[in-house]
């Protein structure tokens, strides 16, 4: 029987072990943290249950897909449903701008209270979805990094159609054509679904809003962290090891090709394929000290990072959903700030997720979880303790303005995660929450293969690898490196 190592249990760590395990493989996952999950994990505070990181739940087929591949019904392990509000939009100077999960009322409210064209949003979800169309099968479902891809039919179609897929422009340009500056900003934040600045991320990213408005935005029964708990649970019950508490030192190499794994006490082997969910970064500077490091990838700009406050909070408010947006009022301010200053605006744009809004257990009754998210700039080693000081008084200022109510006080207990931690628990370089960032037109193709081209039998996956950062991506890392293992 084949053996398979995976360093790391996040999403594409878990997916992959999930893919090898079906493919008949004995598969061992080294995980340095006590828990499986990565980035998405599962926090308490006090007596409020948090989603350590991401919130935003969107094409849940490719998760669905992994119970199916193992001849499971999805369902057993994992619930989730459709949400009818996709998010709550605030401008500090009192409009409001709550978006139905119906693109057409969406278009609506935008024509009636912002002032747009009837039609314009629907015909910027139109050009979304086209997008989508043509990259979906080019980038999203095999490697940029193979001859075969550019010579399949789904290349053609995006040569066919490269004028229309946004690569010369900004993203912010793209969405100036709404009349009203609100709605262009309301358009820019996907920018901030990968850690980009829509200053400078290309129009392609228009892409993103498709997945949140014309498929959906979903909530997991039982909160995000249902996700790996369930992956886990899948892959134990194929016979995955899951090794925990156990970090990677280094993958040997012997005749070019991957081998063992060694870690603090024991060496690991040999297997026949050596996977890594670790940041590829740290992946070449920790694990393979003397390779050859692809260099021109490893040392591209890291995308954006996140200033997190986890609040317990003695109060419920009827005005706030499950995904809130409070608006900063110089939004290229904002990323200037981010991107060129590495530092945080005195007036961000904040989000706010509050999971109990739709899972009341994750906090006592007449409470609410407060998940509090600023975008911040990766760790260059700020002073961060000024940083999270300073901002945490400006989102308290802004939230409580807003909300009619002093919020501090409402505050009964509090956790925070910040570039640096984000970087200690994760592994991932700087602390970027989604590899390298995209704030360039050729990002697509400065992101490392699911395979390396020097390296036999060792493969990566996960955020920092192609195709990219965030939930669908991690796990379409996995597929596609899968599709690669014999
Ligand atoms: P990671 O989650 O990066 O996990 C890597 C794992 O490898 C970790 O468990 C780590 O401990 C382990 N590891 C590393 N090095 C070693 C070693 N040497 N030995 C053993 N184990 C090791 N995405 C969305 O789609 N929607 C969102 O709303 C969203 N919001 C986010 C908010 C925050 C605060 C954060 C942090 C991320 C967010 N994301 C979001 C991004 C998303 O969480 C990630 O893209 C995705 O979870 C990354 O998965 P991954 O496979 O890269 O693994």
């Amino acid at each position: 029987m084949k053996k398979a190592a995976i360093v790391g249990s996040g999403l594409g760590g878990l997916s992959l072990a999930i893919r090898l395990a079906v493919k008949g493989y004995t598969v061992d996952v080294f995980e340095a943290n006590t828990y499986t999950g990565g980035k998405l994990s599962n926090m308490e505070v006090g007596d409020y249950r948090f989603d350590a990181g991401p919130s935003l739940f969107t094409l849940p087929y490719l998760v669905d897909e992994l119970f199916s591949l193992a001849g499971k019904n999805p369902s057993d392990y994992f619930t989730y449903k459709k949400l009818d509000e996709v998010c709550r939009y605030f401008w500090d100077d009192g409009q409001q701008l709550t978006v139905p999960a119906n693109n057409q009322a969406f278009d609506d409210l935008v024509a009636d209270q912002f002032g747009e064209k009837s039609g314009a949003v629907l015909t910027y979800l139109k050009d979304s979805a086209f997008k989508y169309d043509v990259l979906n099968g080019l980038f999203l479902q095999q490697s940029l990094h193979k001859l075969s891809t550019w010579l399949s039919r789904s290349a053609l179609k995006g040569y066919l159609n490269l004028g229309k897929l946004g690569i010369f422009g900004t993203l912010h340009k793209h969405n100036s054509k709404f009349g009203n500056p609100k709605i262009t900003q309301l358009f820019d934040r996907y920018a901030t679904y990968n850690g980009s600045n829509p200053y400078a991320t290309p129009a392609t990213m228009g892409i993103i809003p498709h997945l949140e408005y014309n498929v959906g935005a979903y909530f997991p029964s039982n909160g995000m962290h249902s996700i790996t708990r369930a992956l886990s649970e899948l892959a134990i019950s194929l016979g995955v090891n899951i090794h925990l508490n156990t970090k990677v030192e280094e993958i040997i190499i012997e005749n070019k090709t991957a081998r063992h794994i060694k870690t603090q006490t024991h060496a690991f082997g040999p297997y026949d394929i050596v996977a890594s969910n670790m940041d590829v970064t740290n992946t070449y500077r920790k694990l393979l000290p003397k390779e050859k490091h692809p260099d021109n990838i490893l040392n591209q700009e890291k995308s954006g990072s996140g200033l997190i406050f986890y609040w317990g909070v003695k109060k419920e408010f009827k005005e706030l959903g499950l995904h809130n947006i409070f608006f900063s009022n110089n939004y290229k301010e904002e990323f200037n700030h981010q991107f060129i200053k590495q530092d945080i605006y005195d007036d961000p744009t904040v989000y706010l997720n509050i999971s109990s809004k739709h899972s009341p257990p994750d906090a006592p009754s007449g409470h609410e979880n407060w998940f509090v998210l600023i975008n911040a700039p990766n760790n260059k080693g700020q002073n961060w303790e000024e940083i999270i000081q300073r901002t945490r008084k400006n989102i308290i200022k802004k939230l409580s303005q807003r909300l009619n109510v002093d919020v501090g006080p409402l505050i009964v207990c509090e956790e925070i995660l910040d570039p640096r931690t984000i970087e200690s628990k994760t592994s991932s370089s700087q602390g970027a929450l989604y590899g390298n960032s995209s704030n360039n037109r050729f990002a697509a193709f400065l992101r490392h293969a699911n395979f390396s081209k020097s390296i036999a039998n060792l493969y990566f996956v996960g955020g920092s690898v192609h195709p990219g950062g965030g939930i669908p991506l991690a796990l379409s890392s996995a597929k596609i490196a899968a599709s690669y293992i014999d």
